[in-house]
C-alpha cells in the first residue's frame, strides 16, 4: 500500500515569521516574531504539517555576518518555537552572496528540492508563503501554490505584481494564510 502523503508548507523567514528589519537579522537580539506567527505555526504543527523554512541569507556570503551567527539565530528561534509546541521539519538557508550565481538562492528552487528529498507529498497541494517576488517565483518555479503576506516587504511586493506573476492569495500576515493552507 502506498504510504499516505505528507502535508508540506514552505515559509520564508524574514518578513513572514519574524519582523524584517529592512536589513539582515544578524543576532538573536534583533529577532522578533511577527504578530500571529507563533499562533500560525502552532496551528500548522497541530494539523500535522511539515513546516519548512526557506530563506536567503546572502549577508553571510557577502561578509556582513557570519554563518555561525546565522545558525545561532536559527537555533534560538527553534528553541523558542519549541516552547510554544511548534515543530519545524527543517530550514534551508542560501548563504551565498547575491552575485555568486549559486543554484539555490530564491527564486531558484534547489533549497526546496533538497528540503523535501525524503518526503512524499503533492506539490499542487503545497503552499509557499513569502513576502517578496522571489518567494512567489520560487514557489511557482517549484510547482507549488503561493501566498503573499503583507508583512515585511509584502506591501511593497503587492505593488510590483504583474499579470504573469500573481500569488494564489494575498493576506495580511502568516496567521491569515493558515485557513488557505489548511484547506488544500
Ligand atoms: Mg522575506
Ligand atoms: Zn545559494
Amino acid at each position: 500500500m502506498k504510504p499516505s502523503l505528507r502535508k508540506v508548507v514552505f515559509i520564508d523567514r524574514d518578513g513572514v515569521i519574524n519582523v524584517d528589519l529592512w536589513k539582515y537579522v544578524e543576532s538573536w537580539e534583533e529577532f522578533r516574531f511577527e504578530d500571529g506567527a507563533i499562533a500560525a505555526l502552532k496551528t500548522l504543527t497541530d494539523k500535522g504539517f511539515d513546516i519548512i523554512i526557506i530563506s536567503n541569507q546572502a549577508g553571510v556570503g557577502d561578509g556582513i555576518f557570519s554563518e555561525s551567527a546565522m545558525w545561532d539565530v536559527h537555533e534560538r528561534m527553534v528553541r523558542e518555537m519549541g516552547k510554544h509546541g511548534i515543530m519545524i521539519y527543517g530550514a534551508r538557508y542560501c548563504t551565498h552572496g547575491k552575485n555568486e550565481q549559486c543554484d539555490c538562492r530564491k527564486p531558484k528552487t534547489r533549497l526546496l528540492e533538497q528540503a523535501v528529498e525524503e518526503l512524499e507529498f503533492d506539490k499542487q497541494k503545497t503552499y509557499f508563503v513569502g513576502d517578496k517576488l522571489s518567494d512567489l517565483e520560487a514557489g511557482k518555479n517549484f510547482g507549488a501554490k503561493t501566498i503573499l503576506v503583507r508583512t515585511g516587504y509584502g506591501a511593497e511586493t503587492e505593488k510590483k505584481l504583474t499579470p504573469t506573476l500573481q500569488p494564489d492569495h494575498i493576506v495580511n500576515n502568516l496567521n491569515d494564510a493558515v485557513p488557505f493552507i489548511l484547506k488544500v
